[in-house]
């Protein structure tokens, strides 16, 4: 349907060697993808299948063989206009929130600190941006004069993340990528988090989701394509009807076998 537009992010054949002499080795090979707007991808695969990696590379945080683009902008160096683009128009939310949140700060403080970092560029006055983070916290289901005031350690893993969620969703990013952003909680507060993504891409049907997950049973109520990496390769990509009904490589079908209900 979306494929006639321009891929908001897109990475063509992509390689990635880390080591030197006979310690090289390769973790990516030749991995190309395309996110569009509004629609959600999940890269799934077991530890150490290259995902974070490929995450890193298409955020420009690393470098790599091959090309990756934001708006049909190269992200290649921190200077590059889509890097630059794509680090002010997306938000991240990473495994385990009591390493990804400040245990110093507050809920508040966490979620509105993207906001003050670009307060002068967005004109928000102190109130402003304390509405908007209250909001925030409010669209990932947390009851915000509650949580305002309360440390990661007063907060469950479930909670926490969503604090780091409503701190990447604070500045409206197009784009949100997730890295096992719930491998670190339990089977209830994952069920709950999954549901707040659901709630969230109807809230923001604009917003690209790039989400990361070793469990395809994570990702299947979630995800419109799927692409399936294993030792650095990409196994398939299709829709995630095509992927979960038909899977075409062995590697899918053991990741099928092993959901999690
Ligand atoms: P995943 O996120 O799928 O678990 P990673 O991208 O973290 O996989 O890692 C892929 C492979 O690359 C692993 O074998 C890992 O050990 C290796 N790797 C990751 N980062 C580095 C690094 N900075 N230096 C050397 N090897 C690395
Ligand atoms: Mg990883």
């Amino acid at each position: 349907m979306s494929q006639h537009r321009v891929p908001l992010l897109r990475a063509q054949t992509i390689s990635k060697f880390y080591g030197r002499g006979h310690q090289r080795r390769q973790v990516l090979d030749q991995v190309s993808l395309a996110l569009y707007e509004g629609s959600c991808l999940a890269i799934v695969g077991g530890s150490g299948s290259g995902k974070s990696t490929l995450v890193r590379i298409l955020l420009g945080l690393e470098a790599s063989e091959g090309t990756v683009t934001y708006r049909g902008k190269a992200v290649e160096g921190r200077h590059s206009l889509g890097y630059q683009a794509l680090r002010s128009e997306a938000g991240l939310i990473f495994q385990n929130p009591f390493t990804s949140l400040d245990p110093r700060w507050s809920a508040l403080r966490s979620v509105s600190e993207p906001l003050r970092i670009h307060a002068k560029r967005l004109a928000l006055s102190d109130e402003q941006i304390q509405q908007r983070s209250l909001a925030a916290m409010e669209a990932v289901g947390l009851d915000a004069q509650d949580f305002a005031g309360r440390f990661p350690r007063d907060c469950s893993g479930g909670q926490a993340q969503r604090i780091a969620v409503a701190r990447a969703i604070v500045t409206r990013p197009r784009l949100l990528l997730a890295d096992e952003p719930m491998s670190s909680l339990d089977v209830s507060a994952r069920q709950d988090l999954i549901a707040t993504f659901q709630k969230l891409r109807q809230d923001n049907p604009r917003t690209a989701l790039i989400l990361v997950s070793h469990d395809l049973g994570v990702v299947q109520h979630m995800a419109d394509r799927i692409l399936v990496l294993h030792n650095g390769r990409v196994q398939e990509e299709g829709t995630t009807n095509q992927v979960l009904s038909h899977p075409t490589s062995a590697y899918t079908r053991a990741l099928l076998e092993a959901v999690s209900q």
